[in-house]
């Protein structure tokens, strides 16, 4: 069993407090971890040792260059490791190591590199003006980090996010505090000894953990952060909104999600089925992105319900220890029960279960992946955010009535849709109030491209150039010539 500790201004330390949580493995429910149970004075002092590596010559006089260095370094490191990682994540997450393979570990090396190329580009402007009272002015801006920045991040996909935030904020100057969940605080645990073996400089990279009602608050309120990175529910993004508001913190919020699959009457079924499914149930459809509603042409509804259902009913759940194992288990015990609250409430409403009601492993937090058939949209279940491996088809008839279902949520995420037809596909892409729609495939993330949503799935954006321009200031000078 792993005894995790916080990372302090280079040191790895117990809590404040010395107490321990527990981190219990998803797929057997026994304790894979203690984690340090933090509170307000941990918080304290890894801000002010990542507000003194800020003004340390050691990094603020590194440039742009070294620190691209330092970035490309640890993604060398995180290649290096990438088998280690996958295990880690997918014990903590009781996950499929194949989806790490495939998605989370690839991905957090090239977003670290993407960044990397980033960090010696930040240049500023001159700009012409009519000068003061009579004299000729030079006027020139400078791209400053906005600070210390506090990272919160979800246990969906822990190493990935962290690196999604880590990266633009060093690249830009920044250094940071991070606060792992805890129920997915291994890997950037991890993370954080690799920073070291990276050669970052003490203090830039520095991680508390403990639990986030515990932790997250005393962050977020802390006069020496400049700016608080969330990705975690909306109900905790809000509070964070709020809270950082009195201190007029820069935020980027990145919250739920309750993305449509919107399937026109032109769609090829026969490629579509698998990448809808993946769309539902990678992560046991814990993604912000999972396309749980699908939305079908009343032609093809029958089709696509009962391909779905077959789908489903076909996907092997077990551990992640087990090769075969195609779904893994729901992150923790309470989650488990109330992804089944969902499903209950909607059956309840008069949908049917067209899958999901088969046998899971006796130990863990197990679920089958399940398709609701039967759902209407004015149901709970679709609108809200389940979070789990639960997806449902719901008809329409016209191109309007699909775009109205699919931006009848107060989520604003992602969507993805399906058709031949360019016309359509743009006009629809342009109607969807989201951050990112897909066409004829499924939320592809790439570091290049931004993420992050509208209405109550956030502010701002991860990822792209927008996530740099989000840990700097632009400082005007003016001089008279
Ligand atoms: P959560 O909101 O419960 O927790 C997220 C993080 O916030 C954790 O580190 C937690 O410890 C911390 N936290 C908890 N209470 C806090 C508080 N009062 N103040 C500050 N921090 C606090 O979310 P979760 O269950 O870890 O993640 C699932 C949610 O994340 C889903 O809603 C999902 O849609 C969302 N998510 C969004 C994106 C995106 O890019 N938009 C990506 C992944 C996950």
């Amino acid at each position: 069993m792993m005894e995790l500790e916080n990372l302090i201004g280079g040191r790895h330390c117990k809590a404040a407090s010395a107490s321990f949580c527990d981190k219990l493995a998803p797929a057997t429910g026994e304790r894979l971890a203690r984690v340090p149970a933090s509170n307000h004075e941990d918080v304290d002092r890894a801000v002010k040792a990542a507000h003194a590596a800020l003004h340390d010559d050691q990094w603020a006089n590194a440039g742009g260059a070294a620190r691209a260095r330092w970035l490309h370094r640890l993604a060398d490191l995180i290649e290096r490791d990438s088998d280690t990682f996958q295990r880690l994540l997918a014990e903590e997450q009781g996950r499929p190591p194949i989806e790490m393979r495939m998605m989370d570990v690839p991905m957090s090396v090239d977003v670290l590199r993407y960044f990397a190329g980033w960090a010696d580009k930040l240049e500023g402007r001159t700009i012409p003006t009519d000068g003061f009272m009579g004299r000729r002015t030079l006027n020139y801006t400078k791209r400053m980090p906005v600070g210390v920045a506090a990272q919160i991040i979800p246990w969906n996909a822990p190493l990935m996010i962290a690196v999604w935030k880590l990266a633009p904020a060093l690249a830009a100057g920044c250094t940071v505090v991070i606060k792992p969940s805890e129920d997915a605080p291994i890997a950037v645990a991890r993370l954080g000894e690799l920073a070291r073996e990276a050669g970052i400089p003490d203090g830039v990279v520095n991680i508390v953990h403990g639990i986030g009602a515990h932790v997250g608050p005393a962050l977020v309120a802390h006069p020496l952060v400049s700016k608080v990175s969330f990705t975690g529910s909306t109900e905790v993004g809000r509070s964070i909104a709020i809270e950082a508001a009195k201190t007029f913190k820069r935020v980027t919020l990145e919250l739920g999600g309750k993305a449509a699959q919107i399937v026109f009457a032109d769609a090829d079924i026969e490629q579509l089925i698998p990448v809808l499914t993946l769309g539902m149930f990678v992560n046991q459809g814990q993604t912000c992105a999972a396309g749980s509603r699908v939305l079908v042409h009343r032609s093809l509804a029958q089709a696509v319900e009962t391909r779905l259902a077959d789908a489903a009913r076909s996907m092997r759940v077990g551990p992640p220890s087990d090769p075969s194992s195609q779904m893994g288990a729901l992150i923790n015990e309470r989650h488990l029960a109330r992804v089944r609250a969902h499903v209950q409430g909607a059956i309840a409403e008069g949908a049917i279960r067209l899958a999901g009601d088969e046998a899971v492993p006796e130990h863990g937090y197990f679920m089958r992946p399940t398709v609701l058939g039967g759902v209407h949209p004015s149901m709970r279940i679709a609108s809200e955010e389940v979070f789990g491996p639960v997806g449902m088809v719901i008809p329409f008839d016209t191109e309007e009535e699909a775009i109205d279902i699919a931006n009848d949520t107060p989520y604003g995420l992602s969507a993805s849709l399906w058709t031949q037809n360019l016309a359509t596909a743009h006009r629809v892409a342009d109607c969807l109030d989201v951050g990112a729609v897909a066409i004829n495939c499924w939320s592809p993330l790439d570091a290049r491209l931004p993420w992050g949503g509208v209405k109550h799935s956030g502010i701002g954006r991860d990822l792209s150039r927008a996530a740099l321009e989000s840990y700097l200031e632009e400082k005007v000078v003016t001089a008279a010539l």
